[in-house]
């Protein structure tokens, strides 16, 4: 079986088809069906994955896999806590058709049996009554409507409004005022502790990325070399007000901070070492920082626009009663 054939059944059952990824629900259980191959023996490995609450259900997957013995052989790969993830590889000759309709309904039996709590709450507004399904974080799950629709517009105005009005040099000067603000620990330790603590370093370039963000700098590949070169300024800054509040606690007076370099180019081996341990927490911080910009505007417009494709009424009938399929 192709994936043109597979999915052409799933479309019939009622799925939403992007990609290798099949969005449907049987009996109000959302799920996402992944196509991963075919064999010539008529045999079909897919996985299907959908979201519980409560630890991951062993029970759940036992149970199914030895209703399922005559029709499929299935594995565990669950990685994520509450996401349930099975690998199916239905029976050689078996069609799909019954080996699928077969995994629905013992799934839908086992999850009633074992009392296994599905989320009905929507993830956006957090109140239940809700009257779709969407692809949101990590699985395709219950929601409104109305919350996906209005979560994406808004995002797409950020986005468009970052991309009209966001400017460099606001948020140079928002990275710059948030650094500072990062350092505020480490000199509040150094002054009271006379230390240097690496993991407020790490601060400094998450504080450069908030004020970038705050004053509307232009999200974009740049962003990450200005938090970068500010974050390397902020260590100099960093080491000169650790040393200052030392000088002057010691009653050795205060000194400017051209001074200080000139102290540094003439004493190197005296600040290297300790800026150099600065220099390795900030990249741990700079770390941090790049998986929040990895999720970007553009990322999170690329997520919203993914829940609103995959976007469907909970099927109803006429008395208003959730169906199958
Ligand atoms: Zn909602």
């Amino acid at each position: 079986m192709k994936i043109l054939e597979f999915s052409s059944f799933m479309e019939q059952r009622g799925c939403i088809n992007i990609g290798k990824d099949f969005f449907g629900s049987y009996n109000s259980i959302p799920f996402v069906v992944n196509f991963l191959t075919g064999a010539k023996d008529g045999s079909v490995i897919f996985s299907l994955r959908l979201q519980t609450i409560g630890a991951p259900p062993g029970r759940l997957f036992s149970t199914l896999r030895k209703q399922m013995k005559d029709y499929a052989k299935l594995r565990n790969v669950a990685k994520t806590k509450n996401i349930f993830n099975i690998l199916v590889t239905t029976k050689k000759n078996l069609p799909l058709e019954e080996v699928f309709d077969q995994l629905f309904a013992e799934l839908d039996a086992t999850i009633a049996m074992l009392g296994i709590e599905l989320p009905d709450t929507c993830p956006i507004c957090k109140r239940s009554d809700c009257d779709s399904f969407a692809y949101i974080g990590l699985t395709y799950q219950m929601t409104h409507e109305d919350c996906v629709r209005s979560q994406s517009a808004d995002i797409q105005t950020k986005v468009q409004e970052n991309e009209m009005s966001g400017g460099y040099l606001l948020g140079i000067v928002g990275a710059v005022l948030g650094g500072l603000v990062g350092i505020i620990p480490s000199v509040i330790l150094a002054i009271f502790m006379n230390m240097i603590s690496g993991w407020l370093c790490a601060l400094i370039p998450l504080c450069a990325y908030y004020g970038y963000k705050l004053f509307g700098g232009k999200m974009s590949r740049g962003t990450l070399g200005i938090i970068v070169v500010v974050s390397l300024l902020m260590v100099p800054a960093t080491q000169y007000l650790f040393e200052l509040s030392w000088s002057i606690k010691e009653g050795y007076g205060a000194f400017s901070l051209l001074e200080y370099f000139e102290y540094i180019a003439a004493y190197p081996s005296e600040i290297l070492p300790s800026m150099l341990q600065t220099l390795l927490f900030i990249g741990i911080g700079f770390a941090l920082v790049f998986r929040f910009v990895s999720r970007n505007n553009t990322n999170t417009l690329q997520q919203v626009t993914f829940s609103e494709e995959t976007l469907r009424p909970i099927p109803q009938d006429a008395k208003g009663e959730r169906i199958e399929y």
